[in-house]
């Protein structure tokens, strides 16, 4: 059993850490979180480097790479800073759609687009009354001819704004589905279409460089061919996404644990209380050795649900295993570094905050900690064939 990353792995990490350091210049994401603005041009470099959609295909101008890699890439750019990071990683939320269950036609007009950072994309899956079920039943998409006429209303949706491009939207499709599940599809809605309206969500605690948008459907008419995967088949394809998104988010979390970790590291090192450097506190040598084996008990994890997500199939228990626990290790080691760094920790100069405040969403996207114990404990005690 091997725990180091290969060769190429590595140069994926040195080239993002290179990036990171020459392109997140202090001034620029100081005016960027000041205006809440999405780092477009930060975004466009990191896209003409091959960062965003290194898991696609190179027909479709990614890499080839797995998870793991996009995992990576995540990460470094969240250590560099959680909020840009998050922003740039999530660039092509929901692509995977396309990526899994798409046609060949749909893949190489549209995660080109997203490579390349000339659009955003978008998933919209959540509508209010169902939150982190997916078996909607607001949103319908009802059958006129050769086209799909969708109606109804998907709430939070990141990266709707000017610069989304399309939506993938998960639809009621067949009303007396039964079981219910059965009756659903993910359609790909292009954003100009009309009929779609975006009304933004409003201030945000954290991920305040993403737009985020509820979206409503009004008779919004695409051809049926915009169907993604199999009709009525819609839950499970997303179901699947999910888990991988939550690996996805969980190698964030490790990312912003990180560089919360290393502000503070090199705070402590620096400030001296009482005739000493703070780092020579044996309270402050416990807690640095806490906060970094925190980090790499859950680094260990989302490696490994990424790789077993590569190696396939995708594996639910241990998606949520290191969502759940990554995910908390982030608030936990944010949380240290601003206790570490007292007063100045809870100013925004200093910025652990901001990565405390990034931190706080991972554990709510994609399904929160509560969800992921479902998650777990089902494959679990259905093994053992207890009856929940
Ligand atoms: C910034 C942001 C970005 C987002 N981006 C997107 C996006 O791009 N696309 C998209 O579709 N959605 C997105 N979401 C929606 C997000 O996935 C939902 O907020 C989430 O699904 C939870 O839904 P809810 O807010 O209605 O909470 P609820 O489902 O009402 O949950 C509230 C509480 O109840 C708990 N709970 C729920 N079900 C159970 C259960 N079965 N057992 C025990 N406890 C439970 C939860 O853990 C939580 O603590 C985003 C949300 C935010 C805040």
């Amino acid at each position: 059993m091997g725990f180091e990353l290969t060769r190429p792995q590595k140069d994926i990490q040195k080239a993002v850490r290179e990036y990171v350091k020459g392109e997140f210049k202090r001034e620029v994401i100081e005016e960027l979180t000041e205006k809440n603005q999405f780092p477009e041009a930060l975004w466009k470099k990191a896209a003409d480097l091959g960062f965003i959609g290194i898991h696609f295909p190179e027909t479709c101008s990614g890499q080839d790479l797995g998870l793991l890699e996009n995992a990576l890439v995540a990460e470094a750019l969240c250590t560099g800073d959680s909020t840009v990071g998050a922003g740039l990683s999530l660039s092509g939320f929901a692509s995977e759609t396309l990526l899994r269950f798409g046609t060949e036609e749909q893949k190489s007009t549209w995660l080109p687009k997203v490579a390349e950072g000339e659009i955003l994309s978008c998933g919209a899956f959540t509508e209010s009354g169902c939150g982190y079920d997916l078996n909607v039943k607001g949103t319908t998409a009802v059958k006129d001819g050769d086209h799909w006429v969708i109606n109804g209303s998907k709430n939070f949706v990141i990266n709707s704004g000017p610069l989304a491009g399309f939506y993938i939207v998960l639809c009621r499709t067949k009303a007396d589905a039964k079981p219910e599940t059965n009756g659903l599809s993910l359609i790909l809605v292009e954003s100009d279409r009309p009929g779609i309206s975006i009304s933004d969500v409003g201030p945000k605690t954290g991920f305040n460089l993403m737009h985020c948008a509820d979206v409503d459907f009004s008779d919004v008419q695409v051809p049926i061919s915009n169907t993604i995967g199999k009709e009525n088949r819609g839950f499970f394809h997303a179901s699947d996404i999910v888990c991988e998104n939550r690996i996805l988010i969980a190698a964030q979390a490790v990312g912003i644990a990180q560089g919360a970790y290393d502000r503070a590291l090199s705070y402590v090192k620096s400030r001296k209380m009482f005739g000493r450097k703070l780092s020579q506190f044996q309270v402050t040598e416990h807690k640095i050795a806490e906060m970094a084996a925190k980090i790499e008990m859950t680094r260990l994890l989302v490696y490994k649900a990424a790789s077993s997500c590569d190696a396939g199939p995708v594996d639910p228990k241990i998606a949520s295993m290191a969502k759940m626990c990554a995910t908390r290790a982030a608030i936990e080691v944010a949380d240290e570094a601003i206790q570490l760094l007292g007063g100045y920790g809870y100013m925004t100069e200093y910025e652990v905050e901001r990565y405390y405040r990034d931190a706080k969403i991972t554990q709510i996207i994609e399904g929160s900690c509560e969800t992921q114990k479902d998650t777990i404990a089902d494959a679990l005690l259905k093994k053992r064939g207890k009856n929940r």
